[in-house]
């Protein structure tokens, strides 16, 4: 349901504020994979895994490996690649692992909130990873006590119920076996928001994805194993086999006698809306999606666009790197020729943080550098993905403009961001989105375009090629897919 246009997103009883963003793209939040793999070294495959999702979290990442009996978990802040090494690998000897890479959303950007989240009871141990978030933390908090600040972030939150509720099962139930399941099934339905969640103990690994399915979850097969991960290309790394995606509201638990689904959340509640964002920006171009590759989609996003507002110009050049695939299907609905106008620093990553909002307009200089013969004295049309707070996008047309091009047509791929995301993804507040603010005409001039025009809904909606299929696009629309108004919900 829409919220009314002054509702302010506000804190999150007992979780953390956000980190504040200083970034002018919405950012990604959190990436998780989960092996059971007896006879393979389940830490080297986590390792592959978690580097083929690296795009989506880079602030921490860890990896936690159960070896039967006993879990160990290493985790830390940065890449992939800087916090484990050969040598940590080694160490993590295990049958089955869950990983993380993370970028936060809610909760700050510190140790503590690294994932995987461990928890442990007087006889069991369990491990936790979430891509998501949820927007009744601050209820949940109240009904279970937990004071502000106890937990973290509301990954924490949830590793906190799962152990309350087995420290308060019967003893009788407390025999090794399904203890953190029939936990998941008592805390699961509790849980409202965005939550693509891998869980192991010491024998199981654990896969969920919330009944509204915000957040991608799919499942591969290797020789001798199973292999979970939020998007496909950490299947193709690890020469796992796609086997499915986890349907919405889905549980499986994989183990020595294979896979199990369950079902733990009440029908009512299973509504498909896939992050539309998953498609526009956020997924690898290689990963395939309700059954539809992310490139293909992109690349008719850019034809559409071309259909829809058409334009004399001399060259179509992309912002990389999401803005790349489309401004190739816009030159080829257009006619008009594709070429390389900026060339990215490829080691600035997706969350480089300018230190100062002064130093943002250098911010893009950091990432991107104009190639100024193919700009000098051309008409450009100019395809990125999104505009959110605006300043990265008024400071590439002004470089573009310094480096000579003669016209500025910006095509964007997503409607405009006039709502902050609840789920996952870190929008800012709703002051802060341009759009909230100034009418189409009134943004042309804050960025400086000729030109400027967004993609419709609905022709974003086909370029997916999965029409039908279910999608969340409240921040576009203000429709938001769960009741947000009585639950506090932090901003995402
Ligand atoms: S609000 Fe926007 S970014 Fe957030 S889950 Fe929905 S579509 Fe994605």
């Amino acid at each position: 349901m829409a919220l009314p246009v002054d509702e302010p997103p506000r804190g999150v009883p007992g979780v953390e504020p956000v980190t504040p963003c200083t970034s002018d793209s919405p950012r990604e939040a959190c990436g998780v994979v989960g092996i059971y793999a007896p006879s393979d070294s389940v830490a080297h495959l986590s390792y592959l895994a978690l580097h083929a999702l690296q795009h989506r979290g880079q602030e921490s990442a860890g990896i936690a490996v159960s070896n039967g009996d006993d879990i160990t978990v290493v985790k830390d802040m940065g890449l992939v690649a800087s916090v484990f090494d050969e040598r940590t690998l080694a160490t993590l000897g295990g049958v089955l692992g869950i990983g993380h890479t993370r970028y936060s959303t809610t909760g700050t950007s510190s140790w503590e909130n690294a994932q995987p989240v461990y928890r442990s009871t007087a006889n069991h141990q369990f491990v936790l990873g979430h891509n998501g978030n949820l927007v009744n933390t601050g209820s949940l908090a109240t009904e279970t006590s937990i004071l502000p600040g106890m937990v973290g972030s509301d990954s924490n939150l949830i590793a906190e119920l799962l152990q309350m509720e087995i420290s308060a099962m019967a003893p009788s139930d407390q025999v090794r076996g399904r203890v953190l399941e029939r936990a998941l099934e008592r805390v699961l339905p509790r849980l409202i928001g965005a939550f693509s969640l891998v869980l192991a103990d010491e024998e199981r690994v654990i896969g969920v994805r919330d009944p509204n399915g915000f957040r991608p979850l799919c499942l591969g097969r290797l020789d001798r194993g199973w292999v979970l991960a939020s998007e496909t290309p950490a299947l193709d790394i690890v020469g796992a086999h796609f086997v499915r995606e986890l349907s919405p509201g889905e549980m499986v638990v994989i183990d020595g006698d294979g896979v199990r689904s369950n079902h733990p959340f009440p029908t009512d509640r299973v509504d498909p809306r896939l992050c539309i964002f998953e498609f526009v920006y956020f997924s690898r171009p290689d990963s395939v999606i309700y059954g539809q590759s992310v490139h293909h989609a992109r690349v008719r996003m850019g034809e559409l666009l071309a259909r829809q507002a058409p334009v004399d110009a001399d060259l179509v050049m992309g912002v990389p790197e999401s803005g790349l695939p489309a401004a190739e299907g816009f030159s080829r609905a257009s006619g008009i020729p594709y070429g390389q106008g900026l060339v990215k620093n490829r080691y600035i990553g997706r969350t480089f943080i300018a230190p100062s909002q002064q130093m943002r307009s250098l911010g893009v200089r950091m990432k991107l550098n104009p190639l100024r013969d193919n700009i000098k004295g051309n008409r450009l049309v100019v395809v990125d993905d999104s505009i959110v707070r605006g300043t990265t996008t008024r400071a590439l047309v002004a470089m573009l403009r310094e480096a000579g091009a003669a016209e500025v047509h910006l095509r964007i791929t997503s409607p405009p961001y006039r709502w902050p995301c609840l789920f996952g993804m870190d929008t800012g507040d709703r002051s802060e989105l341009l759009a909230a603010r100034l009418s189409v005409a009134e943004m042309v001039d804050y960025v400086g375009a000729d030109t400027l025009v967004f993609i419709e809904m609905e022709e974003l909606t086909a370029a997916t090629g999965a029409v039908g299929a279910g999608f969340c696009n409240a921040c576009l629309t203000g429709d938001y897919p769960v009741d947000v108004r009585p639950m506090n919900g932090s901003r995402g």
